[in-house]
């Protein structure tokens, strides 16, 4: 077979990318392939796993139509402006209308230092990899919109990080790879004809109603506000912590990008941080939807110059959008929760958030563990709420509660299809990426297996449900790895 990819990026914005291309890898082994996400893209799986699938899955055979690029984009990280950031280990490959005929770019990562490395190797490693399909994969599967892996290559070269490890690539497939930070470097330039061809390729690509709106550009800034909001608002109903919202990470789609310092938390605590580098917890669990708020600001800025005649103009306009922000993600919030916790419709939203706040209070004093406690409580809608009420040490707190919630007739089914029995646990998926760092890929298939069905519990699965050991002790995790 072959393939065959569009190069429309590269073509429409040649100011927002550098042509470039992946380093050939001396030994590409193919460590998992996604093949239903492959059947969807139109690749034929048995071909990806043929010398030349694996030439193209690591960027070495360049497809028809392509043209390479590393994406350029500026962005805040951890609140400071760098104006010239890009892809420094990552390159877009094309795009390819998916079987909904969808596009969805094609794009490699750890495929060697590009003119944006800045220092860097421009590679990754095995673990990292593997982690950012498992956890992309995961949350697709949870719904929440999110880039995906087609696969993960193991390079045969190593990759020097605190100690030498087997290098990988990773096939990434995206709605788009555009950012923030896209903008902040199309406006940076003071090219307003740039950035004007940059939100209309965003326009068509994303939001086609915004081209019919009155104000294009302002009803794209609401759109991603919009997505943003509803994308966040998932990530907190499933006690997701990204980790790293810097604006280069946050994308124009809604999508979530970036696995990496991300992870889920076990007992439940707002302040949670998992990133090393951190110590401010700028990007601590509960801040997460002050923080998207702060990048769609400075999305906001960068597109003054489109948003009306005068400056005083559009602020006007973009301040009154943040409603947009705030509205939609208390409705994706409160509907999460309403169906976490099995209520029924008309019962009034004060009283599911009154109720939500308060559970949140107790779940955080007693530290329980946040996925296994809803499951849980489902079983005590069921009438068994041992299970549940051991896991507070307030019992009387959670008891009132309890009793409470029970009054509104929760519904235990429902409960069961909105909390998902297995997500991507810290201890498991280190447990899984040591493994497959050693060259044992089993555990990592299993946790996949677990973690693509999260709602449907299994037998042979119970480990995969339980929260980590006592001994686990703080979860650390890293950047740029
Ligand atoms: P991240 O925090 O992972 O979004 O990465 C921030 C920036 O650092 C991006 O421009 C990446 O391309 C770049 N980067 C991260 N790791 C490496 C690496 N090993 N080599 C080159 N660039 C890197
Ligand atoms: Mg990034």
């Amino acid at each position: 077979m072959s393939v065959v990819l569009d190069d429309r990026f590269a073509r429409e914005l040649p100011e927002l990318g550098v042509a470039w291309r992946a380093e050939t890898p001396p030994d590409p082994r193919l460590l998992v392939l996604n093949e239903s996400l492959a059947a969807r893209l139109g690749l034929n799986a048995e071909w990806l796993r043929s010398p030349n699938g694996l030439r193209f899955l690591a960027g070495d055979l360049v497809p028809d139509g392509a043209a390479p690029v590393a994406q350029a984009y500026a962005g805040h990280q951890f609140g400071g402006l760098v104006p010239r950031l890009g892809d420094g280990r990552a390159l877009l490959l094309g795009e390819l209308a998916d079987d909904q005929g969808c596009v969805r770019d094609i794009a490699l990562k750890g495929s060697g230092a590009t003119p944006f490395a800045r220092g860097g190797d421009g590679l990754a490693a095995v673990g990292p990899m593997l982690r950012e399909y498992i956890v992309s994969e995961a949350m697709h599967a949870l719904g929440v919109p999110t880039t995906r892996s087609l696969a993960v290559l193991s390079t045969g070269r190593p990759v020097r990080r605190e100690e030498v490890l087997p290098g990988a690539v990773l096939l990434r497939v995206a709605s788009s790879h555009l950012r923030v930070g896209s903008f902040q470097y199309a406006a940076l330039t003071g090219d307003v004809d740039l950035l004007r061809r940059l939100a209309d390729h965003a326009i068509a690509r994303h939001y086609p109603d915004a081209a019919q709106a009155q104000r294009p550009y302002l009803a794209l800034f609401q759109a991603v506000a919009a997505a943003q909001a509803s994308l966040i608002a998932r990530w907190m109903s499933i006690g997701f912590v990204h980790g790293v919202m810097n604006t280069d990470n946050m994308t124009i789609s809604g999508e979530t990008i970036d696995y990496g310092p991300c992870a889920f938390m076990d007992a439940y605590h707002p302040e949670t941080v998992f990133s090393s580098i951190d110590q401010w917890g700028r990007y601590a669990y509960t801040n997460q939807p002050a923080i998207a708020g702060w990048n769609l600001a400075r999305f906001a800025e960068t597109l003054l110059p489109l948003l009306a005649d005068s400056i005083e103009e559009g602020i006007a306009l973009a301040e009154e959008s943040f409603d947009v922000f705030r509205t939609e993600y208390e409705n994706t919030w409160s509907s999460g929760m309403r169906a976490k916790l099995g209520l029924p419709p008309d019962i009034h939203a004060e009283v599911v958030a009154s109720l939500v706040d308060e559970l949140l209070g107790l779940l955080t004093e007693s530290r329980v563990d946040y996925t296994s406690f809803f499951r849980h409580l489902a079983d005590a809608a069921r009438g068994d709420a041992e299970p549940a009420r051991g896991l507070f040490a307030n019992l009387a707190g959670f008891d009132t509660w309890l009793s409470s919630w029970k009054a509104l007739g929760p519904d235990a089914d429902s409960m069961d299809r909105a909390n998902p029995i297995y997500i991507p646990r810290n201890h498991l998926v280190e447990e899984a990426l040591t493994a497959a760092t050693a060259g044992d890929l089993h555990p990592v298939q299993q946790l996949l297996t677990a973690v693509s069905a999260p709602y449907d519990q299994r037998p042979g699965f119970e480990r995969y449900a339980e929260p980590a050991p006592a001994d686990f002790g703080e979860y650390q995790t890293f950047c740029g790895t």
